[in-house]
């Protein structure tokens, strides 16, 4: 039979969707093979297909049994033998599938890695004929991805012990770090990599500060999306709960889901939404991983995920279908400090500086007004140009922008010219002529680009910084330097447009320096906000709140306003050391108003 033939006969599509054939064809080739597809994309096919046109058993090694589950009935449902083996079999049904496997009677097996791991395991399926190994999610490998597990972790194992078996790996999330960590511990052989476009067309992507609790948002988001399936994540289990009976309260039929609940009850619920017999689950991050469910129409997310990665699976569950769907951010400034005091609490180890960037990336994107499918697209080190039509930055009409083109190439050219060797202030101190010592003892003050950028202020450099970095334009390397990407240089010479929205840049303007006031005149309506985020704080970092900031400073912050770290530091009662706890979330919130 062809590929063609076993593609209409066994899984009913007519043709391959671009790359499956690519990577169906280096299987049958015994490459190895990496391959990095959004979720939908429809990688399964990519390795089910070739193991039907070859001798012995493909081995699979997934890390969500729901997810095995889910696979092996649809492969039945097909004709297509398969089974799986995990901790909820009893013995007597491992040893049934063991010997239909000895007997050759199973094309794909499934298998969690901490049973593939297990040396009698490994001792038995020596004894098979195995055609070759799927990695799937295959990310979990890497400590730099967002899911790391340990076991996988052990996979490294697979080519020692099965040095002549291909290996094919497969997953929806990979920034260029994380498939070098990919194919250096599956040790993978010269592997056939593939990599599709990360944008989701058919997605419309949006984020707004949330206000309040944002349930007024979500009403009138929910509007537009009646009777269609969705999913609305919260942060924590609580929040699902509290969010589901809301939801009922105002006639929307809504379930909660989170790790909390009777294993009963858990699957009660995802049965009933895949079966179209509920419509929306609140759920936490527990739900979703390798959903079956093809016609989810909205994702929201009530409060800001910790990482990008999070961010992109759990929307790119909406429209898997290639049917139109829509996604929702809401975050606010409580979100970023409650994310950063879960990373505060995790073990000393080098992740933890990571996860810290993660979110830094993720908040940069939640603030930005870039395309979405760009910014998220340029995250995953992909390039593509801005949507134009189904992100809410590119559709936004009153938003008045500005041209940052030169000022983008001057900046570029700082980090250029210095050696790509310093992080964004050091770059700022070059283009404003600084006459700090540093930059005299560099001697950078003899380079062209010393004191060109003197038309904008500090903090205008630091927001062009951060428009570069969303866009794709630097990266940032060890120690927070700066460097250009292959964009960038692009972007040097001059081959594309930059433009940034106006408010964005005129906001942090070098402000004249306020007058010093304290009480006399202050908003009394932002000062209960500004206590309300300080209870929030207090809270979650378990101290009082007059430890974060006295009233004395909520007033002085009430009157002053400040938009910038350096007004910030004006403020009563904060200094650095405040600053860098709590002033990112108070200035947010600023921002906000
Ligand atoms: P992924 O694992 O990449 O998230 P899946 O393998 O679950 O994606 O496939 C997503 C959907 O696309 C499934 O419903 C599948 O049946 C469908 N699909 C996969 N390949 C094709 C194809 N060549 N033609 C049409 N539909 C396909
Ligand atoms: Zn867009």
């Amino acid at each position: 039979m062809s590929k063609l033939q076993i593609l209409e006969d066994y899984f009913g599509h007519s043709g391959f969707r671009p790359l499956q054939e690519e990577v169906v064809d280096a299987i049958l080739a015994q490459q190895d093979v990496l391959m990095i597809l959004p979720t939908g994309g429809g990688k399964s096919l990519c390795y089910q297909l070739p193991t039907l046109l070859m001798d012995g058993v493909t081995v699979v090694v997934s890390p969500l049994l729901a997810l095995m589950h889910d696979q092996v009935t649809a492969l039945k449902a097909n004709g297509i033998s398969a089974a799986m083996l995990s901790s909820m079999q009893t013995q007597e049904e491992s040893h049934q599938i063991e010997s239909e496997l000895k007997a050759g009677r199973i094309k794909l097996l499934y298998v969690a890695p901490e049973r593939l791991l297990n040396p009698y395991f490994l001792g038995f399926l020596e004894q098979l004929s195995i055609n070759f190994f799927v990695i799937d999610e295959a990310h979990c490998v890497s400590e730099w991805g967002h899911e790391f597990r340990e076991h996988y972790r052990g996979l490294s194992l697979l080519k020692e012990r099965f040095p002549q078996t291909p290996i094919a790996a497969f997953t929806a999330t990979a920034t260029k770090v994380v498939e070098e960590d990919i194919a250096a511990n599956l040790r993978l052989h010269a592997p056939k990599r593939v990599r599709g476009s990360l944008f989701r067309s058919n997605l419309t992507v949006q984020a707004q500060h949330r206000i309040k609790d944002g349930r007024d948002q979500l009403l009138e988001f929910l509007k537009s999306h009646q009777n269609s399936a969705g999913i609305i994540y919260t942060l924590s289990r609580k929040q699902t709960e509290s969010v589901a009976h809301f939801l009922q309260t105002k006639g929307i039929e809504a379930h909660a889901y989170h790790a909390g609940l009777s294993t009963e009850e858990k699957n009660r619920t995802y049965k009933a939404f895949v079966e179209d017999k509920v419509q929306i689950v609140v759920a936490t991050i527990a739900f979703g991983m390798g959903i079956d469910k093809s016609n989810i129409r909205f994702v929201v997310h009530l409060s800001l995920p910790k990482t990008l990665e999070n961010y992109y699976q759990e929307i790119g569950r909406a429209g898997r279908d290639g049917l139109d769907s829509e996604t929702l951010l809401l975050f606010s400034a409580q979100d970023i400090v409650q994310q950063k005091s879960f990373i505060e609490a995790l073990p000393d180890t080098p992740y933890k500086q990571h996860a810290f960037d993660k979110l830094d990336a993720m908040v940069r994107f939640a603030n930005s007004e870039s395309c979405r499918h760009q910014s998220i697209a340029a995250y995953f080190d992909d390039r593509i140009e801005a949507c134009g039509e189904k992100c809410d930055n590119c559709t936004a009409t009153e938003i008045q922008r500005v041209d940052i083109t030169e000022a983008s190439r001057k900046l570029l050219s700082s980090i250029y010219r210095t050696g790509q060797n310093f992080g964004l202030h050091y770059i700022i101190d070059v283009l404003r002529g600084s006459r700090e010592q540093r930059v005299l003892q560099n001697a950078h003050d003899k380079i062209t680009v010393y004191g060109i950028g003197e038309e904008f202020s500090r903090n205008q450099w630091l927001t062009i910084g951060d428009k570069l970095l969303e866009l794709g334009a630097v990266e940032l390397g060890e120690f927070k330097v700066y460097r250009l990407t292959p964009f960038g240089v692009e972007v040097l010479k001059g081959a594309h447009t930059i433009e940034i929205k106006k408010e964005r840049l005129s906001m942090q303007k070098a402000a004249p320096k306020r007058r010093v006031t304290f009480f006399d005149d202050y908003d009394a309506e932002l000062f209960d906000k500004l206590r309300d985020l300080r209870a929030e704080i207090a809270e979650v970092n378990g101290i009082p709140p007059y430890i974060v900031f006295s009233d004395k400073t909520l007033k002085d912050l009430s009157a002053k306003k400040p938009v910038s770290k350096e007004e910030m530091l004006e403020v009563h009662g904060i200094g650095e050391v405040k600053y860098e706890r709590y002033g990112e979330a108070f200035l947010t919130l600023l921002q906000e108003q």
